[in-house]
């Protein structure tokens, strides 16, 4: 029995399988269909508040741009001009809710093909023995789902699931950011930091040209005191959506850097954050382009203007590594 590769997260360790050559086929590991993978983005409460948040932070921001906030600030330019402005935000609106809901969507989770179920154990050992290196990345059995699982995948104690080139949990999603999602995932925060930053742009403005005025004293701009005046009848309702959208948007941006930067590291680097929280001691020896296109398929820019991963799917199935070894 081989050393593991790494700590494993959640329940009992899983172990590297024996090394001994067999004559079986190659192990599959497949996508689940769309329609069992559409049931666990909604289970538990956990994923509930993540997608308030985000349903929330879009539709508001979307709401108050474009009642209130643009045809305000951009009031002395043509008609044509605050059109396509207001297009632009709706651009930036249905990239925010897509690849959010393709991250949820598009699991990693894994599950072996069970059409030689009596085979399966000898194939991944069969793949172990391939390489016939002590650095080489090895399959290993989950104890918790009780199969076979290639490298790099790991169990989730809060899925429940094994997760192909499991990264991370993402507790405001509710959902592991894996090898099939990741793309999706870093997308997002890119346009969730565009969008919280032009709605924080415009919402500061309109607040401080109207409420300030209006008042002229920063603290009704402090949530509560704004609550409870439109409680009390002297603001609109209006008026407290904007005010706990400038909240919500300071605290996107804050969050989006952050997801933005540790997924730009990992990605071009050819890591996961599992890999470097944990620190295993994995060596990349693949570049930044190959890296890429690994998570986005060809012409990974595209990714940023639609979900490109219809048209540019990625070149492996997440169960081979051959870059990638223990250093
Ligand atoms: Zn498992
Ligand atoms: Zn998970």
């Amino acid at each position: 029995m081989e050393a593991e590769v790494g700590p494993e997260e959640g329940g009992s360790p899983s172990q590297v399988l024996p090394v001994e050559p067999t004559d079986s086929r190659d192990l599959k590991v497949v996508e689940l269909p769309l329609t069992w993978r559409l049931r666990w983005p909604w289970r538990g409460l956990g994923p509930l508040g993540g997608d308030i948040f985000y349903m929330y932070v879009a539709n508001v921001f979307l709401y108050t741009s474009l009642k209130y906030t643009l045809p305000y600030y951009f009031s002395d330019y043509d008609g044509w001009t605050v059109y396509y402005i207001k297009v632009a935000i709706t651009y930036v609106y249905i990239n925010i809710v897509t690849n959010w809901l393709c991250t949820k969507c598009y699991t990693s989770f894994i599950r072996v093909t069970r059409d030689r179920p009596d085979k399966e154990e000898d194939i991944a050992i069969r793949l172990n023995a391939e390489g016939n290196d002590k650095k080489q990345l090895k399959w290993r059995f989950c104890d918790i789902c009780e199969m076979n699982i290639p490298p790099r995948a790991h169990h989730c104690k809060v899925c429940k699931r094994c997760v192909l080139k499991r990264d991370h949990h993402c507790f405001v999603l509710g959902v592991c950011i894996g090898y099939w999602n990741q793309r999706f995932f870093f997308v997002l925060s890119f346009w969730m930091l565009v969008g919280c930053t032009l709605g924080e742009f415009f919402t500061c403005i309109y607040l401080k040209d109207n409420i300030l005025e209006l008042s002229g004293s920063y603290f009704d701009l402090f949530f509560p005191v704004t609550l409870y005046s439109w409680v009390c009848g002297y603001v609109s309702l209006d008026v407290v959506l904007t005010v706990s959208m400038a909240y919500l948007l300071f605290l996107g941006i804050l969050r989006s850097i952050n997801f933005f930067n540790v997924q730009l590291l990992v990605i071009t680097n050819g890591k996961t954050s599992h890999e470097e929280w944990k620190h295993v001691p994995v060596r990349v020896r693949t570049g930044v382009s190959d890296n890429l296109h690994s998570v986005f398929g060809p012409f990974w820019a595209l990714n940023f203007l639609f979900p490109a991963h219809i048209l540019f799917q990625q070149p492996g199935d997440g169960t081979r590594w051959d870059g990638v070894s223990i250093s």
